[in-house]
């Protein structure tokens, strides 16, 4: 180890390189590849960083992203969808920016806590520290302590890596733009990364943004060079340039931004608009962008070519279906509380268009404001579909509306995908219509309600004692043999899939419901907290006592988790696939709704 890294691993007493360096970590085994946005926000920082992550995890390599946020809340728990886009929750429970959906359906791999970290998270835990005398003495200060511990989480993460191997590459994605007040410590701390792991060791590349003003008809370069300006006022040196553009990049502005910035021409990329997300990472590889990392890191030695070949065709396939002109339209509304803003059910939006690939169709997404629908007006406002989804959702507004929804798509047999709040609304107008339990509802919306057909649980009551009352990540959901659930999850007895709730089905109804013909075909495996609806497709299908007939239904099917969060690419979400499969049947007849569940067997669905 130089002298210098010997004394980063020291502690701040007697030296100013206070790094602390978690036990076993060993320099040059770990690279980092840092992603810095100038010019403008939502240049797509987080598809850029996991596109390029693929394309090195195809190639062999171990890969752990890390989103960094500038803002104080600890988590994205408590963030509106409104203005931040969903709340996406990782399987440990974590609940955080919408960034890490991308990165784990664009890599296929289950993130932690590890892989997210806010300026709240970094001064709560030095706050804590220093009450606990864990600075010896010294003032804590944003250099090097606030610094610091940035670092070690980096360099924890890079030895947690993917869970079961080392990372080779870190990417670092910092939130904002290079000059924002609340992200600059994180800047700082990946400059001094650079310095302590050394040549070879850090990536950085700064996305920019080449505006092309209308009343100029012509690209132009000089808000790009203002921009990563800022980055080398910074003290670092960006090795690669990502020009984020709506048409590709002229070289005379290739050739500018090169000159400008130090950077050689072949690192200086265009990252122009592309059709789909996901022919992104071809599109890096085309271009050469991936061969560049490995030598700017030093890292050709790592590679497997085998694997990437494999990897490659599988994912190259995909992107050919989902550019194939697809014949079969659908139509599919979305009844939510945030209708129109696609980032708030962004996770939705994706896994319906994942299996929309997979089975050959073109679905288009309808949002459908829920307040405004009401039992008399929902055929005129739904009519037209050809399946509805009522999305997950907190608080009252909205919910009638929900209610109504549910019942036109029951009694009318339009295909019906109930998540999370939409799997109570459909037990509560289950209760409503078909029970004749006329003031049923949730204890969330009436508290003081007499038919309580979903409330609190004990269970729930008594850890809010302690401080957190959601129900949250995986969990395992035993799934009933014979059922539509135990169909399309191919003979599965038991799966996971990723929580976020408060209330769920009062056990003390279950028997009634079951009894009037509501299947419950998804439980806890312990408790008696019900998981998964159905309605029987067929009078066979039916298990409820009693004579009355059977309700019956093509598609109605409900979950209280959320699986739009489970929906990858490559193995596209099996409550979603039914879904769709269902809307193609209502439209094309002779559609087999089922028939990709056996063709899934080597597709790997779910
Ligand atoms: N508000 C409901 C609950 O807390 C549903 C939550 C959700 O849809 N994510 O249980």
């Amino acid at each position: 180890m130089s002298p210098l890294l010997a004394a980063a691993a020291r502690t701040s007493v007697d030296t100013e390189f206070y790094s602390p360096i978690p036990d076993g970590y060993r320099f040059g085994r770990h690279k980092y590849l840092v992603v810095l946005g100038t010019v403008i926000s939502g240049l797509g920082k987080g598809i850029f960083s996991s596109s390029l992550a693929k394309l090195l995890k195809d190639k062999g390599l171990v890969v752990a992203p890390m989103k960094m946020e500038g803002y104080l809340n600890i988590d994205a728990g408590t963030l509106n969808p409104f203005r931040h886009g969903e709340v996406f929750v990782l399987d440990d429970g974590t609940e955080c920016d919408m960034d890490l959906g991308t990165y784990e359906r664009m890599l296929d791999q289950n993130l932690s806590k590890r892989n997210f970290v806010t300026s709240g998270q970094i001064f709560r835990d030095i706050l804590d520290r220093e009450r606990h005398g864990g600075y010896l003495g010294r003032d804590v200060q944003m250099i090097p302590h606030v610094t610091g511990d940035v670092k070690r989480r980096l360099r924890e993460l890079a030895m947690h890596g993917d869970g079961q191997r080392p990372a080779d590459i870190v990417f670092v994605e910092v939130g904002g733009t290079v000059g924002d007040y609340e992200n600059g410590f994180y800047i700082e701390a990946l400059r001094e990364l650079a310095f302590e792991e050394g040549p070879n060791s850090v990536c950085f590349v700064a996305l920019t943004y080449i505006v092309e003003p209308g009343s100029l008809g012509e690209q132009k370069s000089k808000a790009a060079q203002l921009g990563i300006k800022r980055v080398m006022e910074a003290g670092i040196q960006p090795h690669i340039i990502a020009c984020r553009s709506a048409n590709p990049c002229t070289s005379t502005v290739l050739q500018k931004i090169a000159m400008f910035t130090n950077v050689a021409q072949k690192r200086v990329f265009s990252m122009h608009d592309r059709k789909s997300v996901y022919e992104i990472p071809d599109a890096m590889r085309q271009e050469g962008l991936d061969r560049e990392v490995l030598s700017i890191l030093s890292l050709h030695d790592r590679v497997d070519l085998a694997q990437e070949d494999r990897h490659r065709e599988r994912w190259v396939s995909y992107v050919r279906k989902m550019q194939a002109n697809r014949t079969k339209k659908v139509k599919i509304g979305i009844t939510g509380k945030y209708a129109g803003l696609r980032d708030a059910y962004a996770s939705i939006d994706k896994a319906v268009e994942h299996c929309s690939t997979h089975l050959g169709c073109d679905a288009e997404l309808e949002w459908i404001s829920a307040t405004d629908v009401t039992d008399d007006n929902a055929r005129s406002l739904l009519g037209h579909l050809d399946a509805v989804i009522v999305p997950g959702g907190f608080g009252a507004r909205g919910v009638e509306g929900k209610i109504s929804c549910v019942r036109y798509c029951r009694e009318s047999r339009v295909p019906y995908l109930g998540i999370c709040l939409g799997f109570q609304v459909a037990v509560i107008e289950f209760a409503r219509n078909v029970m004749g339990l006329r003031d049923a509802n949730s204890t969330e919306f009436d508290s003081h309600c007499p038919q309580p057909v979903i409330s609190e649980l004990p269970e729930q009551k008594r850890i809010e004692k302690l401080g957190g009352s959601m129900r949250l990540g995986g969990q395992m959901v035993q799934i009933t043999p014979g059922t539509l659930a135990y169909e399309m999850y191919r003979h599965r007895e038991t799966i996971r899939e990723r929580f976020r709730h408060r209330y769920e089905v009062d056990p003390g109804y279950v028997e009634r419901l079951e009894a009037a013909g509501l299947i419950f075909s998804g439980r806890h495996p312990v408790y008696p907290i019900m998981q998964v609806l159905e309605l029987p497709r067929s009078e066979q299908d039916a298990r409820h006592a009693g004579d009355k007939p059977a309700i019956t239904h093509p598609f109605f099917f409900a979950a209280q988790c959320h699986p739009e969060l489970t929906g990858r690419p490559l193995r596209p979400q099996p409550m979603f696939m039914g879904l769709v499969s269902a809307a193609i049947k209502r439209k094309h007849p002779e559609h087999d709704p089922l028939r990709w569940v056996k063709e899934s067997a080597s597709a790997e669905v779910g």
